[in-house]
């Protein structure tokens, strides 16, 4: 079968003829429709977490159950099932039987510690496969598998109510989906922010009542403060320092700001600021079972609707040097229905 793996340099992609995945107890096998390719990829890829030669990558996984193993009650064939980074917890330690299982130490990821999306046929676990609802279409779900659930997840995670200000800094993939969520199901106002016209024209159309070029204005978090008086939440899903720092600068006495974007750097975070203003400072990592089953449910209701362009999966090698680039809009998405 075909799959994109992580190349035997461990510094890019390549397609190959993988052998066919077999199914164990309580597993069960999938035949992949589609597979988004997000930035978490590219940073698998590079080796960034941890040099992984030869994985199937891809945790943006949408197909359709072949085959279940013994076992398995949760899973039926046919059924349409997602296959995400949160691939499988322990089920026991502290984190998952507190409603935080993405942070499971023994925490299996799709793409990365265990195969994932990226291939005609994969397998996952079928307790910790979440099931597409009816009426949402595939290639969107792939987005949602990810990029969806982190940003819904960090928009929880801000505390976000009616009528609240939500800043949105990064308008890439993850970007235009958070303004969504916020906009459409946590009926926030939104301040989106990017230094790439295109982006944020796309958080305008998604419904981001404010747009803020970070390259044509000077004092960011300044321009935030005095339109809105401050936002009750920040969160940052572009892969930069800067924006994290104006996050901080731009939210009110009491705001929250949820870190999702993964530069390799540190942030700046004024002690006097933090503790005057009583800001909250929180990292937020892609979203349990629970959260996507919820993001799953908005997209089929149609509040929210992913922005993908689906692309052979031939181009994936060119697919991962645009997003290096940062010349993605929205989400591309690998078709293996073809
Ligand atoms: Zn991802
Ligand atoms: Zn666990």
């Amino acid at each position: 079968m075909k799959a994109v793996v992580v190349n035997q340099a461990s510094n890019g992609v390549e397609i190959v003829n993988h052998e066919m995945p077999t199914i164990g107890h309580g597993e069960a096998l999938v035949e992949v429709e589609y597979c988004g390719v997000c930035h978490t990829d590219l940073h698998v890829a590079h080796g960034d977490f941890g040099q992984v030669p030869g994985r199937i990558l891809g945790h943006e996984g949408i197909g359709i159950v072949k085959e279940v193993g013994e076992g398995v009650d949760s899973l039926r064939v046919g059924d349409r099932v997602s296959i995400a980074w949160f691939f499988e917890g322990c089920g026991h330690c502290e984190y998952c039987t507190t409603g935080r299982e993405t942070l499971c130490r023994s925490v299996k990821n799709a793409g990365y510690s265990v195969d994932g999306g990226m291939s005609e046929y994969a397998v996952v676990t079928a307790d910790y496969a979440v099931k597409v609802p009816e009426g949402l279409d595939p290639a969107q779900a792939s987005s949602i598998t990810c990029a969806g659930v982190t940003t819904y997840k960090a928009i929880k995670e801000a505390g976000a109510a009616p009528g609240q200000w939500i800043a949105v800094y990064g308008a890439g993939g993850l970007g235009n989906l958070a303004v969504q969520y916020a906009k459409k199901v946590f009926n926030a106002h939104v301040v989106a922010i990017d230094i790439n016209s295109d982006k944020l024209e796309l958080a305008k159309k998604v419904g981001a009542d404010i747009v803020v070029n970070g390259k044509e204005v000077d004092d960011v978090a300044g321009y935030i403060q005095e339109k809105t008086g401050g936002c009750h939440g920040a969160i940052v899903t572009a892969v930069s320092k800067v924006a994290f720092n104006q996050a901080v600068d731009s939210v009110r006495a009491g705001g929250t700001v949820v870190a999702v974007g993964l530069p390799s750097e540190y942030m700046e975070l004024s002690i006097v600021k933090t503790v005057l203003d009583g800001i909250r400072v929180v990292g937020s990592l892609v979203g349990t079972r629970k959260d996507l089953e919820e993001a799953f449910d908005f997209g089929a209701q149609g509040l929210v609707v992913p922005v993908v362009e689906k692309v052979a999966v031939d181009t994936a090698p060119e697919v991962f040097a645009e997003m290096e680039a940062g010349a993605i809009q929205g989400r591309k998405v690998l078709d293996f229905t073809k």
